[in-house]
Formats: C-alpha cells, structure tokens, sequence
C-alpha cells in the first residue's frame, strides 16, 4: 500500500521506498498508474519519472483521476475478452459464419416448410439454438458447431466461411 508523505514535497531523502519499503536508499519521483511515488531506483524504472518536484494538490488531483479512468478503461475491456473467451469454452466451437447466416437458415426452413420446432426437434437440437442461429446471435447464445453442421446439411446451405 502506498502511504503518502506528510512532509513537504521533496528534501526527504531517508523515506522508503514507496513501493517495495526498501529504506537508506536514493528515491526519486515517479508516477506509477498515475499516483505520485518516491521509490528506488528499481522501482522507479516501473513508473514515468519525473523532473518536476513542485507540482500542486490541484495537479494531484487531474493525475488520480487520470489513473481511474484507466481503471474503468481496463475493466471494459476485461468485461469484452470474458465475453469473447466465453463463446469457445467447449469442444463444440462454434466456426466462423458467412455473413447473413440467419437470413440463410430462415428461409431454407421456411423453404421446406417446417416450424423453428418441428426441425429443432428432427435434428435434436435445442429450438432455442436455432432461433438464436436464425436471428444472426448465434455466438453471443453459445450455439455449438454441432448445430451448425446439421443444419447445413438438413437445409443444404453453406453456413461457414472456410
Ligand atoms: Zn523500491
């Protein structure tokens, strides 16, 4: 934990480190995901080092904020890549479909005349896969490949982009 000094900015030079508590060391000022530090010389390698020792409680402020908007960047970014790796996490992984897969889907089963049930139920999938292949969601919904495959061959269409 990274504990601020009460001192006055710089003329401390018997402080730890700030980050690994090294003590009797050189510390200069650096800025490590955007808070203020004065580390060793190995730590400060980690951080953007700074020339300046004078800045304000004001310029304290804009860097903390700074650094919490990385955060919040960050943790989008960690919602999308779960979102991504949940859609492969099996051995059924769904393969890369041409575009307007849906559209190819619906109107081969309409063109042979069976309800979202009736040819769910003929290929033992779930109907639910096929309504979510049918309307173009099939990643997000976790349709396996499997379900894929049957249904171009049940309809004689070409669903995936080799
Ligand atoms: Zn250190």
């Amino acid at each position: 934990m990274a504990k601020y000094s009460t001192g006055g900015v710089g003329g401390e030079s018997s402080d730890a480190c700030e980050l690994c508590g090294a003590e009797g060391r050189q510390l200069r000022t650096a800025t490590v995901a955007g808070a203020r530090l004065e580390l060793c010389d190995d730590c400060a390698r980690h951080g953007d080092e700074e020339s300046s020792t004078d800045d304000t409680a004001e310029e304290r402020k804009r860097r903390k904020r700074a650094a919490q908007n990385v955060a919040r960047l960050g943790d989008a970014q960690k919602v999308e890549t779960d979102w991504v790796e949940k859609t492969d996490y099996d051995d059924d992984q769904l393969p890369y479909l041409v575009s307007g897969y849906g559209d190819r889907v619906e109107t081969a089963r309409q063109e042979i005349g069976l309800q979202p049930d009736e040819l769910a139920a003929e290929l033992g999938i779930e109907q639910a896969d096929l309504l979510a292949v049918e309307q173009g969601r099939a990643p997000r919904a976790g349709v396996g490949g499997s379900v894929i495959r049957a249904l171009e061959e049940r309809l004689n269409v070409e669903l995936v982009d080799e």
